[in-house]
Protein backbone atom coordinates (compact mmCIF):
# COMPACT_ATOMS: atom_id res chain seq x y z
CA UNK A 1 0.00 0.00 0.00
CA UNK A 2 1.44 3.63 -0.47
CA UNK A 3 1.47 6.16 2.10
CA UNK A 4 1.50 9.90 2.15
CA UNK A 5 1.11 12.35 4.40
CA UNK A 6 -1.93 13.75 3.28
CA UNK A 7 -4.70 12.01 0.75
CA UNK A 8 -6.68 14.36 -1.32
CA UNK A 9 -10.03 13.43 -2.44
CA UNK A 10 -11.36 15.63 -5.41
CA UNK A 11 -9.10 18.30 -7.68
CA UNK A 12 -11.53 21.07 -7.61
CA UNK A 13 -10.34 24.40 -5.83
CA UNK A 14 -10.83 23.39 -2.17
CA UNK A 15 -9.04 20.19 -3.33
CA UNK A 16 -6.23 21.34 -5.32
CA UNK A 17 -5.72 24.52 -2.78
CA UNK A 18 -5.89 21.94 -0.16
CA UNK A 19 -3.08 19.34 -2.09
CA UNK A 20 -0.27 22.80 -2.64
CA UNK A 21 -0.42 24.24 0.40
CA UNK A 22 0.15 21.15 2.08
CA UNK A 23 3.06 20.27 -0.30
CA UNK A 24 4.72 24.16 0.13
CA UNK A 25 4.97 22.92 4.02
CA UNK A 26 6.85 19.56 2.76
CA UNK A 27 4.08 17.14 3.26
CA UNK A 28 3.83 14.33 1.05
CA UNK A 29 0.98 14.42 -0.88
CA UNK A 30 -1.04 12.55 -3.52
CA UNK A 31 -4.41 13.95 -5.13
CA UNK A 32 -7.25 11.70 -6.66
CA UNK A 33 -9.10 13.13 -9.55
CA UNK A 34 -11.78 11.05 -11.98
CA UNK A 35 -12.32 14.19 -14.51
CA UNK A 36 -10.43 17.60 -14.86
CA UNK A 37 -8.18 19.85 -12.19
CA UNK A 38 -10.35 22.50 -11.16
CA UNK A 39 -13.82 20.83 -10.79
CA UNK A 40 -16.69 22.40 -11.40
CA UNK A 41 -15.41 26.08 -11.14
CA UNK A 42 -12.98 26.40 -13.72
CA UNK A 43 -14.43 23.42 -15.96
CA UNK A 44 -18.67 23.94 -16.32
CA UNK A 45 -19.35 27.01 -13.28
CA UNK A 46 -18.13 29.83 -12.49
CA UNK A 47 -14.94 30.39 -14.99
CA UNK A 48 -16.73 29.38 -18.35
CA UNK A 49 -19.81 31.15 -17.05
CA UNK A 50 -17.77 34.40 -16.51
CA UNK A 51 -16.62 34.67 -20.20
CA UNK A 52 -20.09 34.28 -21.34
CA UNK A 53 -21.14 36.87 -18.88
CA UNK A 54 -18.67 39.22 -19.81
CA UNK A 55 -18.90 38.61 -23.65
CA UNK A 56 -23.00 39.65 -23.04
CA UNK A 57 -22.11 42.35 -20.52
CA UNK A 58 -19.91 43.90 -23.74
CA UNK A 59 -22.45 43.68 -25.97
CA UNK A 60 -25.15 45.11 -23.37
CA UNK A 61 -22.58 48.24 -23.46
CA UNK A 62 -21.88 48.69 -27.04
CA UNK A 63 -25.77 48.41 -27.66
CA UNK A 64 -26.05 50.97 -25.12
CA UNK A 65 -23.22 53.21 -26.95
CA UNK A 66 -25.25 52.27 -30.19
CA UNK A 67 -27.94 54.12 -29.36
CA UNK A 68 -26.60 56.87 -27.86
CA UNK A 69 -25.05 57.44 -31.24
CA UNK A 70 -21.53 57.42 -29.77
CA UNK A 71 -20.88 53.56 -31.84
CA UNK A 72 -22.60 53.07 -35.05
CA UNK A 73 -23.02 49.91 -36.92
CA UNK A 74 -21.59 47.71 -33.37
CA UNK A 75 -22.40 44.98 -31.82
CA UNK A 76 -22.32 41.64 -33.93
CA UNK A 77 -20.45 38.95 -32.74
CA UNK A 78 -19.85 35.46 -33.26
CA UNK A 79 -21.09 33.02 -31.31
CA UNK A 80 -19.29 29.83 -32.14
CA UNK A 81 -16.12 32.08 -31.73
CA UNK A 82 -16.86 33.24 -28.16
CA UNK A 83 -17.43 29.15 -27.32
CA UNK A 84 -14.33 28.26 -28.82
CA UNK A 85 -12.36 31.03 -26.90
CA UNK A 86 -14.11 30.26 -23.77
CA UNK A 87 -13.00 26.65 -24.14
CA UNK A 88 -9.37 28.28 -24.03
CA UNK A 89 -9.47 30.41 -21.37
CA UNK A 90 -11.07 26.89 -19.66
CA UNK A 91 -8.12 25.02 -20.79
CA UNK A 92 -4.97 27.90 -19.94
CA UNK A 93 -6.27 27.24 -16.64
CA UNK A 94 -6.93 23.80 -16.42
CA UNK A 95 -2.80 23.53 -17.42
CA UNK A 96 -2.31 25.73 -14.87
CA UNK A 97 -3.43 23.78 -12.04
CA UNK A 98 -2.02 20.98 -13.78
CA UNK A 99 1.06 22.63 -13.65
CA UNK A 100 1.27 23.98 -9.84
CA UNK A 101 0.08 20.51 -8.43
CA UNK A 102 3.33 18.83 -10.59
CA UNK A 103 5.93 21.78 -9.70
CA UNK A 104 5.36 21.38 -5.66
CA UNK A 105 5.71 17.27 -6.40
CA UNK A 106 1.87 16.56 -5.95
CA UNK A 107 1.13 13.00 -6.64
CA UNK A 108 -1.46 12.94 -9.39
CA UNK A 109 -4.10 10.00 -9.19
CA UNK A 110 -6.48 9.76 -11.97
CA UNK A 111 -9.43 8.10 -11.67
CA UNK A 112 -12.44 7.53 -8.80
CA UNK A 113 -11.68 7.22 -5.55
CA UNK A 114 -13.26 5.75 -2.31
CA UNK A 115 -12.66 6.05 1.10
CA UNK A 116 -12.89 2.75 2.78
CA UNK A 117 -12.65 1.85 6.52
CA UNK A 118 -9.11 2.42 8.81
CA UNK A 119 -8.13 5.77 6.38
CA UNK A 120 -7.58 3.71 3.38
CA UNK A 121 -8.11 5.32 0.09
CA UNK A 122 -9.47 3.01 -3.12
CA UNK A 123 -8.86 4.09 -6.81
CA UNK A 124 -8.16 2.04 -9.41
CA UNK A 125 -7.96 -0.88 -7.53
CA UNK A 126 -5.16 0.28 -5.90
CA UNK A 127 -4.52 1.22 -1.80
CA UNK A 128 -3.06 4.76 -0.37
CA UNK A 129 -3.02 5.19 2.92
CA UNK A 130 -2.62 8.28 5.03
CA UNK A 131 -2.46 10.04 8.69
CA UNK A 132 -4.29 13.21 6.83
CA UNK A 133 -7.25 12.88 4.34
CA UNK A 134 -9.92 15.40 2.85
CA UNK A 135 -12.66 14.83 1.28
CA UNK A 136 -12.59 17.51 -1.92
CA UNK A 137 -15.63 15.89 -4.01
CA UNK A 138 -17.73 18.95 -4.46
CA UNK A 139 -21.70 18.40 -5.99
CA UNK A 140 -23.99 18.36 -8.69
CA UNK A 141 -26.81 19.92 -10.27
CA UNK A 142 -30.01 18.94 -8.50
CA UNK A 143 -32.95 17.61 -10.27
CA UNK A 144 -36.60 18.09 -9.19
CA UNK A 145 -38.41 14.46 -9.53
CA UNK A 146 -40.90 16.24 -11.82
CA UNK A 147 -42.88 14.17 -14.71
CA UNK A 148 -40.97 15.45 -18.16
CA UNK A 149 -37.50 16.50 -16.18
CA UNK A 150 -35.44 14.69 -19.37
CA UNK A 151 -36.47 17.59 -21.30
CA UNK A 152 -34.57 19.84 -19.41
CA UNK A 153 -30.43 20.73 -19.08
CA UNK A 154 -28.08 21.51 -16.36
CA UNK A 155 -25.80 24.62 -15.88
CA UNK A 156 -23.17 21.99 -17.63
CA UNK A 157 -24.75 21.86 -21.06
CA UNK A 158 -25.96 25.29 -21.41
CA UNK A 159 -22.68 26.56 -20.76
CA UNK A 160 -21.33 24.25 -23.84
CA UNK A 161 -24.46 25.27 -26.16
CA UNK A 162 -23.73 25.75 -29.75
CA UNK A 163 -26.17 27.83 -30.74
CA UNK A 164 -28.11 30.30 -28.88
CA UNK A 165 -31.81 29.10 -27.90
CA UNK A 166 -34.81 31.65 -29.13
CA UNK A 167 -36.09 31.13 -25.92
CA UNK A 168 -34.91 30.15 -22.70
CA UNK A 169 -36.59 28.52 -19.70
CA UNK A 170 -35.05 28.97 -16.18
CA UNK A 171 -36.81 26.54 -13.33
CA UNK A 172 -34.96 28.49 -9.70
CA UNK A 173 -34.20 32.16 -9.65
CA UNK A 174 -30.95 31.55 -7.21
CA UNK A 175 -27.31 32.45 -8.25
CA UNK A 176 -26.88 29.96 -11.63
CA UNK A 177 -30.50 30.84 -12.93
CA UNK A 178 -30.03 34.70 -12.97
CA UNK A 179 -26.42 34.11 -14.06
CA UNK A 180 -27.41 31.85 -17.24
CA UNK A 181 -30.61 34.52 -17.71
CA UNK A 182 -28.31 37.37 -17.50
CA UNK A 183 -26.19 36.34 -20.47
CA UNK A 184 -28.38 34.48 -22.67
CA UNK A 185 -30.48 37.36 -22.16
CA UNK A 186 -27.74 39.67 -23.78
CA UNK A 187 -27.08 37.07 -26.68
CA UNK A 188 -30.60 37.53 -27.68
CA UNK A 189 -32.88 34.54 -26.33
CA UNK A 190 -36.28 35.65 -24.48
CA UNK A 191 -36.22 34.27 -20.89
CA UNK A 192 -38.46 33.25 -18.61
CA UNK A 193 -37.29 32.23 -14.78
CA UNK A 194 -39.90 30.14 -12.47
CA UNK A 195 -39.21 30.24 -8.82
CA UNK A 196 -40.70 29.01 -5.84
CA UNK A 197 -40.56 31.68 -3.46
CA UNK A 198 -41.40 35.26 -3.27
CA UNK A 199 -38.69 37.18 -4.27
CA UNK A 200 -35.13 36.69 -5.60
CA UNK A 201 -32.36 35.84 -3.25
CA UNK A 202 -34.47 35.92 0.09
CA UNK A 203 -31.21 36.44 2.49
CA UNK A 204 -30.25 39.16 1.10
CA UNK A 205 -31.05 43.35 1.53
CA UNK A 206 -34.54 43.78 -0.20
CA UNK A 207 -34.33 47.12 -0.92
CA UNK A 208 -31.20 46.05 -3.01
CA UNK A 209 -32.50 42.94 -4.55
CA UNK A 210 -35.86 44.39 -5.66
CA UNK A 211 -33.05 46.97 -7.64
CA UNK A 212 -31.37 44.02 -8.82
CA UNK A 213 -34.91 42.04 -9.82
CA UNK A 214 -36.32 45.54 -11.51
CA UNK A 215 -32.83 46.08 -13.20
CA UNK A 216 -33.56 42.47 -14.91
CA UNK A 217 -37.19 42.91 -16.00
CA UNK A 218 -35.92 45.80 -17.64
CA UNK A 219 -33.27 44.47 -19.33
CA UNK A 220 -35.69 42.17 -20.68
CA UNK A 221 -35.76 38.97 -18.12
CA UNK A 222 -39.40 37.91 -17.55
CA UNK A 223 -39.86 36.58 -13.58
CA UNK A 224 -42.72 34.28 -12.53
CA UNK A 225 -42.05 34.36 -9.02
CA UNK A 226 -43.65 31.97 -6.26
CA UNK A 227 -44.40 30.00 -8.97
CA UNK A 228 -44.33 26.23 -8.81
CA UNK A 229 -42.96 23.51 -12.35
CA UNK A 230 -45.74 21.13 -12.43
CA UNK A 231 -44.66 19.31 -15.19
CA UNK A 232 -42.71 19.70 -18.74
CA UNK A 233 -44.09 18.88 -22.16
CA UNK A 234 -42.03 18.48 -25.61
CA UNK A 235 -43.42 18.84 -28.75
CA UNK A 236 -41.75 19.25 -32.07
CA UNK A 237 -38.83 20.32 -30.60
CA UNK A 238 -40.50 22.64 -28.24
CA UNK A 239 -41.04 22.48 -24.47
CA UNK A 240 -44.18 23.68 -22.70
CA UNK A 241 -42.84 24.25 -19.57
CA UNK A 242 -46.21 24.28 -16.79
CA UNK A 243 -46.26 25.57 -13.37
CA UNK A 244 -48.87 26.46 -10.82
CA UNK A 245 -48.70 30.84 -9.86
CA UNK A 246 -51.46 32.57 -7.96
CA UNK A 247 -53.59 29.34 -7.60
CA UNK A 248 -53.51 29.12 -11.38
CA UNK A 249 -52.10 26.45 -14.16
CA UNK A 250 -50.00 28.59 -17.10
CA UNK A 251 -47.13 27.63 -18.86
CA UNK A 252 -44.42 28.95 -20.96
CA UNK A 253 -43.09 27.96 -24.06
CA UNK A 254 -39.33 27.30 -25.34
CA UNK A 255 -36.42 25.87 -26.56
CA UNK A 256 -34.38 24.80 -23.88
CA UNK A 257 -35.25 24.52 -20.09
CA UNK A 258 -32.65 25.03 -17.79
CA UNK A 259 -32.83 23.15 -14.38
CA UNK A 260 -31.14 25.36 -11.59
CA UNK A 261 -32.47 24.54 -8.43
CA UNK A 262 -29.67 23.70 -6.69
CA UNK A 263 -26.72 21.44 -6.29
CA UNK A 264 -26.40 17.83 -4.07
CA UNK A 265 -23.31 16.65 -2.33
CA UNK A 266 -21.31 14.00 -4.45
CA UNK A 267 -20.54 11.72 -1.34
CA UNK A 268 -20.99 8.36 -2.84
CA UNK A 269 -17.47 8.24 -2.80
CA UNK A 270 -17.65 7.73 1.09
CA UNK A 271 -18.43 3.98 2.00
CA UNK A 272 -20.33 3.13 5.65
CA UNK A 273 -17.32 1.01 6.41
CA UNK A 274 -14.50 4.55 6.44
CA UNK A 275 -17.25 5.33 9.78
CA UNK A 276 -17.71 9.12 8.32
CA UNK A 277 -20.91 10.31 9.06
CA UNK A 278 -23.32 11.98 6.73
CA UNK A 279 -26.42 14.41 7.27
CA UNK A 280 -29.86 13.41 6.00
CA UNK A 281 -28.88 15.38 2.96
CA UNK A 282 -25.70 13.54 2.24
CA UNK A 283 -23.71 16.47 3.03
CA UNK A 284 -20.59 15.43 5.35
CA UNK A 285 -20.81 16.43 8.83
CA UNK A 286 -18.16 18.72 10.04
CA UNK A 287 -16.84 20.06 13.54
CA UNK A 288 -15.87 23.77 13.53
CA UNK A 289 -12.38 22.14 12.24
CA UNK A 290 -13.65 21.03 9.09
CA UNK A 291 -12.43 17.32 10.91
CA UNK A 292 -15.65 14.81 10.14
CA UNK A 293 -16.46 11.80 12.65
CA UNK A 294 -13.15 10.16 11.97
CA UNK A 295 -10.17 11.45 13.64
CA UNK A 296 -8.10 12.89 10.77
CA UNK A 297 -10.41 12.61 8.24
CA UNK A 298 -11.52 16.29 7.34
CA UNK A 299 -14.23 17.42 4.21
CA UNK A 300 -14.32 21.06 2.33
CA UNK A 301 -16.22 22.79 -0.06
CA UNK A 302 -19.65 21.93 -1.60
CA UNK A 303 -19.88 18.34 0.10
CA UNK A 304 -20.15 19.85 3.43
CA UNK A 305 -22.97 22.42 2.09
CA UNK A 306 -22.95 25.96 3.83
CA UNK A 307 -21.61 28.54 1.09
CA UNK A 308 -21.13 26.26 -2.17
CA UNK A 309 -19.11 29.16 -3.15
CA UNK A 310 -15.59 28.44 -4.58
CA UNK A 311 -13.56 30.92 -2.20
CA UNK A 312 -15.36 28.97 0.33
CA UNK A 313 -13.74 26.07 -0.19
CA UNK A 314 -10.14 27.51 -0.81
CA UNK A 315 -10.50 29.30 2.49
CA UNK A 316 -11.45 25.85 4.27
CA UNK A 317 -8.37 24.38 2.48
CA UNK A 318 -5.89 26.77 4.03
CA UNK A 319 -7.90 26.20 7.34
CA UNK A 320 -7.79 22.55 7.11
CA UNK A 321 -3.82 22.48 6.29
CA UNK A 322 -3.32 24.96 9.12
CA UNK A 323 -5.25 22.56 11.35
CA UNK A 324 -2.75 19.98 10.06
CA UNK A 325 -0.01 21.42 10.59
CA UNK A 326 -0.59 23.01 14.32
CA UNK A 327 -2.91 20.25 15.48
CA UNK A 328 -2.31 21.19 19.16
CA UNK A 329 -3.16 24.95 18.67
CA UNK A 330 -5.87 24.58 16.16
CA UNK A 331 -8.13 27.50 14.77
CA UNK A 332 -11.78 27.11 14.18
CA UNK A 333 -12.62 27.59 10.70
CA UNK A 334 -14.74 31.22 10.54
CA UNK A 335 -16.59 31.92 7.66
CA UNK A 336 -18.74 34.76 9.40
CA UNK A 337 -17.13 37.32 6.34
CA UNK A 338 -17.80 35.35 3.13
CA UNK A 339 -18.50 37.67 -0.19
CA UNK A 340 -21.41 36.37 -1.99
CA UNK A 341 -21.17 37.88 -5.45
CA UNK A 342 -24.43 36.95 -8.59
CA UNK A 343 -22.65 38.09 -11.78
CA UNK A 344 -25.57 39.52 -13.07
CA UNK A 345 -25.90 42.01 -15.66
CA UNK A 346 -25.48 44.41 -13.68
CA UNK A 347 -24.09 42.26 -10.82
CA UNK A 348 -24.64 41.84 -7.34
CA UNK A 349 -22.66 41.70 -4.53
CA UNK A 350 -23.03 41.48 -0.63
CA UNK A 351 -21.22 40.60 2.59
CA UNK A 352 -21.42 40.74 6.33
CA UNK A 353 -24.73 41.60 7.85
CA UNK A 354 -28.33 42.71 6.14
CA UNK A 355 -30.00 44.76 9.62
CA UNK A 356 -32.49 42.10 9.96
CA UNK A 357 -29.55 39.37 10.59
CA UNK A 358 -27.12 42.08 12.81
CA UNK A 359 -29.00 41.68 16.29
CA UNK A 360 -28.41 45.72 17.00
CA UNK A 361 -29.70 49.06 15.60
CA UNK A 362 -28.27 49.69 12.14
CA UNK A 363 -28.11 52.68 9.89
CA UNK A 364 -28.30 52.26 6.35
CA UNK A 365 -26.31 54.65 3.98
CA UNK A 366 -26.35 54.71 0.28
CA UNK A 367 -25.02 56.20 -2.89
CA UNK A 368 -26.10 56.22 -6.48
CA UNK A 369 -23.81 55.46 -9.34
CA UNK A 370 -25.35 57.76 -11.14
CA UNK A 371 -23.36 60.57 -8.82
CA UNK A 372 -20.04 58.88 -9.33
CA UNK A 373 -17.87 60.75 -12.25
CA UNK A 374 -16.37 56.65 -12.57
CA UNK A 375 -19.81 55.47 -13.09
CA UNK A 376 -21.06 58.06 -15.48
CA UNK A 377 -17.54 58.20 -17.15
CA UNK A 378 -18.27 54.39 -17.51
CA UNK A 379 -22.08 54.37 -18.31
CA UNK A 380 -22.55 52.24 -15.13
CA UNK A 381 -25.69 52.13 -13.07
CA UNK A 382 -26.42 51.09 -9.42
CA UNK A 383 -26.63 51.61 -6.14
CA UNK A 384 -24.05 50.49 -2.72
CA UNK A 385 -25.62 50.09 0.23
CA UNK A 386 -23.34 50.13 3.70
CA UNK A 387 -25.38 48.83 6.87
CA UNK A 388 -23.73 50.45 10.28
CA UNK A 389 -24.42 49.15 13.74
CA UNK A 390 -26.09 52.56 14.72
CA UNK A 391 -24.17 53.01 18.45
CA UNK A 392 -20.71 51.62 17.78
CA UNK A 393 -20.47 53.69 14.42
CA UNK A 394 -19.03 50.19 12.51
CA UNK A 395 -19.72 48.34 9.84
CA UNK A 396 -21.94 45.64 9.59
CA UNK A 397 -22.82 44.37 5.96
CA UNK A 398 -22.09 45.42 2.38
CA UNK A 399 -24.32 45.13 -0.28
CA UNK A 400 -23.94 46.62 -4.12
CA UNK A 401 -25.92 45.94 -7.27
CA UNK A 402 -23.76 47.55 -10.21
CA UNK A 403 -20.75 47.14 -12.54
CA UNK A 404 -17.64 45.53 -11.30
CA UNK A 405 -20.02 45.17 -7.28
CA UNK A 406 -18.05 41.96 -7.16
CA UNK A 407 -14.52 43.88 -7.06
CA UNK A 408 -16.13 46.91 -5.07
CA UNK A 409 -17.05 43.79 -2.92
CA UNK A 410 -13.19 43.24 -1.66
CA UNK A 411 -12.74 46.88 -0.37
CA UNK A 412 -16.40 46.10 1.86
CA UNK A 413 -15.04 42.69 2.89
CA UNK A 414 -12.05 43.96 4.77
CA UNK A 415 -14.19 46.69 6.02
CA UNK A 416 -16.36 44.07 7.39
CA UNK A 417 -14.13 42.17 8.60
CA UNK A 418 -12.12 44.49 10.36
CA UNK A 419 -15.07 46.46 11.77
CA UNK A 420 -14.36 49.65 9.88
CA UNK A 421 -15.68 52.81 12.09
CA UNK A 422 -17.32 55.96 11.02
CA UNK A 423 -14.01 57.73 11.91
CA UNK A 424 -11.90 54.79 10.06
CA UNK A 425 -13.65 55.62 6.61
CA UNK A 426 -13.63 59.25 7.34
CA UNK A 427 -9.56 59.06 7.04
CA UNK A 428 -9.74 56.92 3.98
CA UNK A 429 -7.96 57.88 1.12
CA UNK A 430 -9.42 56.74 -2.04
CA UNK A 431 -8.54 56.99 -5.40
CA UNK A 432 -10.40 59.50 -7.39
CA UNK A 433 -12.25 58.88 -10.13
CA UNK A 434 -12.87 55.10 -9.05
CA UNK A 435 -16.14 53.32 -8.00
CA UNK A 436 -14.45 52.57 -4.79
CA UNK A 437 -15.49 56.22 -3.73
CA UNK A 438 -18.79 55.23 -3.48
CA UNK A 439 -18.25 52.69 -0.87
CA UNK A 440 -16.71 55.08 1.43
CA UNK A 441 -19.74 58.12 0.17
CA UNK A 442 -22.33 54.99 1.00
CA UNK A 443 -20.57 54.35 4.86
CA UNK A 444 -20.40 57.95 5.14
CA UNK A 445 -24.20 58.91 4.24
CA UNK A 446 -24.92 56.48 7.05
CA UNK A 447 -24.52 59.23 9.20
CA UNK A 448 -25.50 61.60 7.02
CA UNK A 449 -21.28 62.67 6.59
CA UNK A 450 -21.50 61.96 2.26
CA UNK A 451 -19.95 64.96 0.70
CA UNK A 452 -21.28 64.21 -2.85
CA UNK A 453 -24.94 63.79 -1.59
CA UNK A 454 -27.35 66.45 0.03
P1 LIG B 1 -29.38 28.24 -5.37
O1 LIG B 1 -29.63 27.58 -4.09
O2 LIG B 1 -28.58 29.50 -5.42
O3 LIG B 1 -30.79 28.61 -6.06
C1 LIG B 1 -31.78 27.68 -6.34
C2 LIG B 1 -33.08 28.44 -6.50
O4 LIG B 1 -34.06 27.53 -6.99
C3 LIG B 1 -33.62 29.03 -5.21
O5 LIG B 1 -33.95 30.38 -5.40
C4 LIG B 1 -34.84 28.17 -4.90
O6 LIG B 1 -35.85 28.86 -4.23
C5 LIG B 1 -35.27 27.76 -6.30
N1 LIG B 1 -36.03 26.51 -6.36
C6 LIG B 1 -35.78 25.35 -5.70
N2 LIG B 1 -36.68 24.40 -6.05
C7 LIG B 1 -37.51 24.98 -6.96
C8 LIG B 1 -38.62 24.53 -7.69
N3 LIG B 1 -39.04 23.30 -7.54
N4 LIG B 1 -39.23 25.39 -8.53
C9 LIG B 1 -38.77 26.67 -8.68
N5 LIG B 1 -37.73 27.15 -8.00
C10 LIG B 1 -37.09 26.32 -7.15
O7 LIG B 1 -28.79 27.12 -6.33
P2 LIG B 1 -28.10 27.24 -7.76
O8 LIG B 1 -28.42 28.52 -8.42
O9 LIG B 1 -28.42 25.98 -8.45
O10 LIG B 1 -26.55 27.26 -7.39
C11 LIG B 1 -25.96 26.16 -6.70
C12 LIG B 1 -24.83 26.60 -5.81
O11 LIG B 1 -23.76 27.08 -6.57
C13 LIG B 1 -25.27 27.72 -4.87
O12 LIG B 1 -24.84 27.46 -3.57
C14 LIG B 1 -24.58 28.92 -5.42
O13 LIG B 1 -24.24 29.87 -4.42
C15 LIG B 1 -23.34 28.33 -6.10
N6 LIG B 1 -22.93 29.21 -7.20
C16 LIG B 1 -22.31 30.38 -6.88
C17 LIG B 1 -21.95 31.26 -7.88
C18 LIG B 1 -21.30 32.56 -7.52
O14 LIG B 1 -20.74 32.68 -6.43
N7 LIG B 1 -21.35 33.57 -8.37
C19 LIG B 1 -22.27 30.98 -9.20
C20 LIG B 1 -22.94 29.80 -9.48
C21 LIG B 1 -23.26 28.91 -8.46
Amino acid sequence: MDTYDLLVIGGGPGGYACAIKAAKASMRVAIFEKESFGGTCLNVGCIPTKYLLDKAGNLEKIRTLTEAGIYKDAGMFNYGEIQRQKAKVVEKLVGGVNGLLKHHKVAIIKGEATLKANKVVECNGKQYAAENIVIASGSRPTMIPIPGVEHTITSTELLSIPTIPKRLVVIGGGVIGLELSSAFNSFGSKVAVIEMMDSLLPRELPKATEQLTKTLEKNGITFHLSARVNRIEKKDGVCKTIFTVGGKEVFVESEVVLMAVGRKPNSDCITADSKVVLTDSKLVKVDQYLETSVDGVYAIGDVIGGYQLAHAAYAEAESVVDTILAKDTKKSYDDSVMPRCVYTIPAFAAVGKTPEQAGVETAIGTFSYEANGMALAEEAKGSVYVIMDKQQKTTVGVQIVGEHAPELISLASAAVAKKFTLDDWEHLIIAHPSLSEMVREAALDAFKCALHKG
